[in-house]
């Protein structure tokens, strides 16, 4: 469950370093919801939208981007005008508490005052509503819905050839009733979903399964609701996965957190019971990870949609979706979603990799993995005269094309370097008198704080090994 004492320090770290600001607008009391990103994690941000974009692009999932206000029409065919949160409020306090799908019957406290809730679940509708030229319109809630409206057009672009993969990053908005948790439940965020039209005849005989099936995860399903690490062959021959391309799905999502260096042991995919599960999903599956600060939390979901999409939009629109097999045979596609944001990974590794050491007074890191530091290198004359910082801005001249670098001229070299590790920096790079006779520099790595001397022209290459992890600062006898 929660806790505070780690929450309030994890809260100040974020507003000192520039990496989440808010409830915006501050200044004015602040409204729930919405939050700004500094410069330093707007950077982390980008980091793990780049990282998103790898992955899904590596997979054949192509970006695009879609409108983010959408008539009235589309929000009736998709389903989302009842798209609503249902909440009680507390007898006592006023509060108002939300209730998640699955929670209805049972016995619950109010979260303000722990006072025990009673009384009728009331709902209340998540859309924002605009007006453009007219016409009533609502921001959209998810990004999948505007995904799927030109499914026609993908259906050319790819030539016709079904499965095919798409994916979106950005804006979508709720009006939750409680947002809370930092940018965890905001009513402005960030979505990434991966969206994959299948052939439901196919859902079995898909080729990218059998590279991955001997893959283990930490599975939760919902006939043991017990973890288990099995391999995703194994859990399709329990039947805890129906289906080998949704088996593939789940590998999919839990890459995307992996991949950022979420450590395996934080993460497991747990299987939606039959009554949280959404009415149009024949099989939904949560990733969730465990933070420091609110315990596990959901990041993602898995949902085998069904044909329930593009059928809703052929009857609204009366456009058909249908696609032919070789058999000329027609079908409507099944859509397979993974559903996250890019919010909560930021806040995922924020709270994983702060660290905060009390006996050397002061000192606060952020042991981001290096792949996803918001700023990769540093670069620092060690004195503001003899030329070190005309040698240094040669150097940044060079690194800049390649790396996010931040020069810093000011101080004791001491404090820069204790600096550049609570930004989570993972090299910084100084020079000193001898780099003007030798055409070399320190280069110090944040964890083990070891240096060592590498000349100028081998450091494009050998940050680049470093960061990704390729080569260690040891192996780097060769440089010096
Ligand atoms: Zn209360």
């Amino acid at each position: 469950m929660e806790d505070s004492n780690f929450i309030k320090d994890l809260t100040s770290f974020l507003q000192e370093k520039g990496l989440i600001w808010g409830p915006e607008p501050e200044i004015y009391g602040g409204l729930a919801g919405f939050h700004s990103y500094g410069p330093l994690g707007k950077l982390l941000k980008n980091k793990v939208e780049n990282n998103i974009r790898r992955v899904f692009q590596s997979n054949n999932l192509w970006e695009l981007e879609a409108p983010l206000i959408m008539p009235e029409i589309v929000w009736k065919a998709s389903g989302h005008m009842n798209f609503a949160d249902s909440f009680l409020q507390c007898s006592k306090c006023g509060s108002i508490n939300k209730i998640d799908r699955g929670q209805e019957n049972k016995r619950l406290k109010c979260v303000s005052c722990n006072t025990e809730l009673t009384g009728k679940l009331k709902s209340h509708n998540l859309m924002m509503k605009t007006e453009v030229g007219g016409v009533t319109a609502y921001l959209r809630p998810e990004t999948a819905t505007v995904t799927y409206l030109p499914f026609r057009r993908y259906h050319t672009f790819f030539r016709k050839k079904i499965p095919l993969g798409v994916f979106q990053i950005g804006k979508a908005f709720r009006n939750e009733i409680s947002p809370r948790q930092s940018v965890i439940r905001g009513r402005e965020f960030t979505q990434a979903e991966g969206q994959i039209f299948i052939d439901p005849k196919e859902k079995n005989n898909w080729s990218q399964y059998e590279e991955v099936k001997k893959t283990k995860l930490n599975l939760m399903p919902k006939k043991s609701q017990k973890e288990e690490k099995i391999t995703l062959e194994e859990a399709v021959k329990k039947e805890h996965i129906k289906t080998k391309a949704y088996a593939w799905c789940l590998w999919l999502a839990h890459k995307q957190f992996v991949s950022t260096g979420i450590p395996e042991s934080s993460i497991r995919l747990r299987q939606h019971l039959d009554e949280e599960r959404a009415f149009y999903a024949e099989d939904a599956w949560d990733i969730e990870i465990k933070t420091r600060s609110f315990g596990w939390i959901e990041v993602c979901g898995v949902h085998d949609r069904t044909d329930y999409d593009l059928k809703q939009h052929q009857q609204y629109s009366k456009q058909s979706m249908e696609c032919s097999r070789e058999d000329g045979s027609k079908f409507i596609p099944h859509i397979l979603e993974i559903a996250f944001g890019t919010d909560r990974p930021v806040f995922v590794l924020l709270d994983t990799f702060y660290e905060k050491k009390l006996k050397e007074e002061g000192k606060t890191m952020f042991k981001v993995p290096y792949h996803m530091a918001p700023i990769e290198v540093s670069i620092f004359p060690l004195l503001k005269k003899d030329k070190l910082p005309e040698k240094a801005l040669e150097i940044k001249e060079i690194l800049e094309k390649e790396f996010v670098l931040e020069y810093d001229e000011s101080g004791s070299i001491g404090r820069r370097y204790l600096r550049s590790a609570e930004q989570g920096t993972p090299y910084a790079i100084t020079v000193d008198h001898e780099s003007l006779k030798k055409d070399d520099v320190t280069l110090r790595d944040r964890d083990t704080e070891k240096q060592i001397r590498v000349k100028i022209n081998d450091l494009k290459e050998v940050l680049k090994k470093l960061i990704n992890k390729e080569i260690e600062l040891k192996d780097l006898g060769k440089y010096i």
